[in-house]
C-alpha cells in the first residue's frame, strides 16, 4: 500500500522587491492591499506568506514600522496566517537595516524570516550576503525563535547550510525555498531540482519555486515530488508564457490547487501546515 500523500503547503510571495504596478496592475503594494491578497489566497489554500514591504512611493523599504503595519493587518485579516518576513539585502545591504524586522514582537513576531546563504546575481542586480551577515542574521533569528526560511538559488548555498549546521549556527527545523530559473543562477530543470532536494539535510521542509515562465513548471514538480510549493507575483507576473495575461496572486494559488487535485495531494490545513514546517501550534 502506498503511503498517504503529505498535505501540500503553499507559500505565497505576493509582492517582492522588483515588480511594479506598471508591469502588473494587480500587484499588492500597500499594507491594506497585501492583507486583502493574503485573505483571498488563504481562502484558496495558501498558508505561508512571504512578505516584503514598500514605502508610500512604491519602493522597497526595510522599515520596521511598515512591516508592523503589514503584519498587523495580515494577522487581523487571517489570524492563522503563517508569516515570513524578508531580510533581503538587495536594496539595503547593512545588517542594521536587514535585521530591523526581526525585532517585531508579541502578536507581530514573524514565524519565519528569509535567509539567503550566499551571494548571487539577479538579471539586473546583485544580492550580496557576506558570511558575517548570514551568521548574524541566523543568530538573531534563532535567538528570537524565528525560523530561517533559506532561499536557495544554487547548489553551493545548500553546501553552505550544511557547514552552518555543523558549526551549530543553524538548528532544526530546516525550511527551504528552492528557487530555480533566475538568470545568473541555477536553471529550472527536473534534474537540478532532484539533485538539490537530495542534498538537503534530513527532515528538511522544501518548497519548489520557479522564476518567470518557469513558475508553474517548478510548482508542478514540487507537487509531484512530494515537496511543497511557493508561488506569487514576486516570482512571476503572468499567467502565460507570452506575457499577455497579467496574473493575480489568487489565480496563481488556484492554479496550484488544481495541480494538487490532479495529483491527489490534499492542501494542508493551517494546523497541518504549522506541523509540517516544524512550527509550534498556534494559540488563538
Ligand atoms: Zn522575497
Amino acid at each position: 500500500m502506498m503511503e498517504k500523500p503529505t498535505p501540500l503547503v503553499i507559500t505565497l510571495a505576493p509582492t517582492g522587491i522588483v515588480p511594479s504596478r506598471d508591469q502588473n496592475p494587480h500587484l499588492p503594494v500597500t499594507p491594506a492591499e497585501i492583507a486583502a491578497d493574503v485573505e483571498q489566497c488563504f481562502s484558496a489554500g495558501a498558508r505561508v506568506f512571504h512578505l516584503h514591504a514598500r514605502s508610500e512611493d512604491g519602493e522597497a523599504t526595510c522599515r520596521r514600522e511598515v512591516f508592523a503595519e503589514i503584519v498587523g493587518r495580515v494577522k487581523q485579516a487571517v489570524p492563522q496566517a503563517i508569516v515570513c518576513v524578508s531580510t533581503s539585502g538587495r536594496r539595503f545591504p547593512s545588517y542594521q537595516d536587514r535585521s530591523e524586522v526581526l525585532d517585531l514582537e508579541g502578536e507581530l513576531k514573524p514565524d519565519l524570516a528569509s535567509l539567503t546563504p550566499g551571494s548571487m546575481n539577479f538579471p539586473r542586480e546583485t544580492s550580496i550576503n557576506s558570511p558575517e551577515i548570514i551568521g548574524r542574521l541566523a543568530a538573531a533569528m534563532q535567538e528570537r525563535g524565528i525560523v530561517p526560511e533559506m532561499e536557495i538559488f544554487d547548489f553551493g548555498m545548500v553546501d553552505y547550510v550544511h557547514y552552518l549546521i555543523d558549526k551549530g549556527v543553524l538548528r532544526p527545523p530546516f525550511v527551504f525555498n528552492l528557487l530555480l530559473g533566475s538568470l545568473g543562477t541555477l536553471s529550472a530543470s527536473p534534474l537540478n531540482l532532484a539533485l538539490m532536494v537530495e542534498r538537503l539535510p534530513a527532515g528538511s521542509f522544501w518548497s519548489a519555486a520557479g522564476i518567470g515562465r518557469f513558475q508553474s513548471f517548478m510548482n508542478a514538480l514540487g507537487v509531484a515530488m512530494g515537496g511543497h510549493v511557493r508561488t506569487g507575483l514576486e516570482d512571476n507576473l503572468f499567467l502565460d508564457r507570452d506575457k499577455l495575461r497579467p496574473a493575480t496572486n489568487a489565480r496563481l494559488v488556484e492554479r496550484i490547487a488544481r495541480q494538487a487535485e490532479a495529483l491527489e495531494r490534499p492542501l494542508a490545513t493551517p494546523e497541518e501546515a504549522r506541523r509540517t514546517l516544524g512550527l509550534p501550534a498556534l494559540k488563538l
